[in-house]
C-alpha cells in the first residue's frame, strides 16, 4: 500500500480500521486537555474501561459475602485463576492445560528455573542474550550462585556483532552448538526489550533440544504483541508479565506456560503449595501433596483476586478481538509509523535510525529509534506535547503503537509534533 503523510490519508486508514472503535474502550491520560498519543504500551498498557467493573465486582462480593465469597461470589475466588487458561492459551499458542496465571514475572521465572535449571556434572551452563533485561540478568546470576556455581563461567552470553543492532540467528546457533553438552538451559527474551527484535524462537528451541538443553522464554515483550506457538515449537517453559501489551495494570500477575510433557512428571522438581494441590481435595487439609494434573501444579498460594480482576477484563477483550485482527492492524500501523518517521526525517534532514529489524518476521509493535544528533530535549518536547514515549540511554526512543488503542491519525499527529520539536 502506498502511504501518504497527510491527515486525510491517516483518517481514511482509521475509517477502514475494524479495531478503531476500541480506542474508546481505554482511558487515556491527558496533556493540555487532549488525550495523549500513547507509545508506551510496551511498558504499561492503558486501562481498559471495563477493568474497574471487574475490580468493583470483587470488592462488592467481599463486602457482601466475606469468606463465603470463596465459593459463592459471582466469579468464585477459589478457582478464579481458572478463567484465564482457555483464553490466554490462544494468545500464546498453547493448550489450555499448559497455561496458568500466578505471582509476577521474575518470581515465576525463578520458580520455573527451579524446575528446569538442573545443573549436573559438566552440564551447568545457561545461554542468554547479552544485555538481557536487568531483572533477568540478576535472576539468572543468583540462580547460578544458588547452585554453588560461578556466573562468570556458567552464564554464556550471545553477543551482537560490533556495530550491529540485532542478534543474528546464526550466531545464537553457533553458541548453542559450541556450548553443546555443557548447556543446561537456554533462557532468552523472545522479543528484545531494547531493540524490539523478535528472535526465531522455533529454530532456537529446536537447536537447544538437539544439544540436550531445556529451553525457556521470557515473553514480557511478546505476549499480546506477536504470534506465538509455544506448544508447536516444543518450548519447555515460558512466562510473561501482563501489564505491558496485555493492559492488566501496574505490577500485575504473570502468565506461565509449562509444556504438557512435564505435567505429572516426578522427575521435574518444583516448589509446591496448596493451590497446586488436587483441587477437589484442597480443603480437606490432607498431609500429602497431590499435584493438579496440569500447569496448575506450579501454583503455590491462593490467588490475588483483586489483581487478577483487571487482568481478566483485559484477557476478555483480547479474546473478543482475537490475535489475528490485532496482528493485522499492528503490521499496518507499524508500517505507517515507519513511513512517517522516514518522511519527517527527509523533511527536516533529521538523522534517525530505526534499530528495530525491518522485516515483519523479526519485529512486533515496537520501533526503537536512535536519534543521532538529537538529545533528550527532543524527548522532553514530545512529552510536553502529549506524546508519551520512553527514553533509553544513550539516545533511543521506543515507540510502540499498540493496535488496540492507537490510531493512524495519532501517527500523523506524532509526525507533526516530532517535526516541530526538531525545527524548534
Ligand atoms: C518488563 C520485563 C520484566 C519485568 O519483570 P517483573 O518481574 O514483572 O518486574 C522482566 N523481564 C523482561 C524481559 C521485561 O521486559
Amino acid at each position: 500500500m502506498e502511504f501518504k503523510n497527510t491527515r486525510d490519508f491517516a483518517r481514511s486508514l482509521d475509517k477502514e480500521d475494524l479495531l478503531a472503535k476500541y480506542k474508546d474502550e481505554f482511558i487515556f491520560p491527558e496533556v493540555k486537555g487532549k488525550k495523549v498519543i500513547y507509545f508506551t504500551g510496551n511498558s504499561l498498557g492503558l486501562q481498559p474501561k471495563t477493568a474497574a467493573k471487574y475490580v468493583e465486582e470483587v470488592m462488592h462480593n467481599w463486602a457482601q459475602l466475606a469468606v463465603e465469597g470463596h465459593f459463592h461470589s459471582s466469579k468464585p475466588w477459589w478457582d478464579y485463576h481458572e478463567r484465564f487458561p482457555g483464553k490466554l492459551s490462544k494468545i500464546v499458542g498453547a493448550k489450555p492445560q499448559e497455561v496458568t496465571v500466578m505471582n509476577t514475572l521474575t518470581v515465576n521465572l525463578h520458580l520455573l528455573m527451579v524446575s528446569f535449571y538442573r545443573p549436573v556434572g559438566k552440564r551447568v551452563k545457561i545461554i542468554v542474550e547479552e544485555k538481557a533485561f536487568p531483572s533477568d540478568q540478576y535472576m539468572i546470576a543468583s540462580q547460578v550462585r544458588y547452585h554453588g556455581l560461578d556466573p562468570e563461567t556458567a552464564v554464556v552470553e550471545v553477543k551482537k556483532r560490533p556495530g550491529e543492532h540485532h542478534f543474528r540467528t546464526e550466531d545464537i546457533l553457533k553458541t548453542i552448538e559450541e556450548t553443546g553438552d555443557e548447556c543446561a538451559l537456554i533462557l532468552m527474551g523472545g522479543v528484545n526489550y531494547y531493540s524490539g527484535q523478535v528472535l526465531d524462537m522455533e529454530t532456537i528451541t529446536h537447536a537447544g533440544h538437539k544439544i540436550g538443553a531445556k529451553v525457556g522464554w521470557d515473553l514480557a515483550h511478546a505476549a499480546g504483541n506477536i504470534e506465538l506457538k509455544l506448544h508447536e515449537w516444543g518450548v519447555d517453559f515460558a512466562a510473561w508479565c501482563s501489564y505491558k501489551y496485555m493492559n492488566s495494570g501496574p505490577g500485575n500477575a504473570s502468565g506461565c506456560f509449562i509444556n504438557e510433557k512435564y505435567h505429572g512428571s516426578r522427575e521435574i522438581p518444583r516448589f509446591e503449595g496448596w493451590w497446586g494441590h488436587n483441587k477437589e481435595r484442597r480443603f480437606l487439609m490432607e498431609p500429602a501433596f497431590q499435584p493438579e494434573p496440569d500447569a496448575n501444579a506450579w501454583q503455590i498460594s491462593n490467588a490475588p483476586i483483586l489483581a487478577l480482576a483487571p487482568y481478566l477484563a483485559s484477557v476478555e477483550m483480547f479474546d473478543e478481538v482475537g490475535m489475528p485482527a490485532l496482528l493485522e492492524k499492528r503490521n499496518k500501523i507499524v508500517a505507517y509509523l515507519e513511513f512517517i518517521l522516514e518522511e519527517i526525517g527527509r523533511e527536516v534532514k533529521g538523522d534517525f535510525e530505526i534499530i528495530t529489524p525491518s522485516s515483519r518476521e523479526e519485529r512486533g509493535t515496537q520501533l526503537s529509534v536512535f536519534l543521532h544528533g538529537e538529545g533528550k530535549q527532543l524527548f522532553n518536547y514530545l512529552m510536553e506535547n502529549g506524546v508519551i514515549t520512553d527514553w533509553r540511554e544513550p539516545n533511543v526512543i521506543r515507540l510502540a503503537p499498540a493496535p488496540f488503542y492507537c490510531s493512524f491519525e495519532d501517527m500523523y499527529n506524532f509526525g507533526q509534533i516530532l517535526k516541530e520539536g526538531i525545527l524548534k
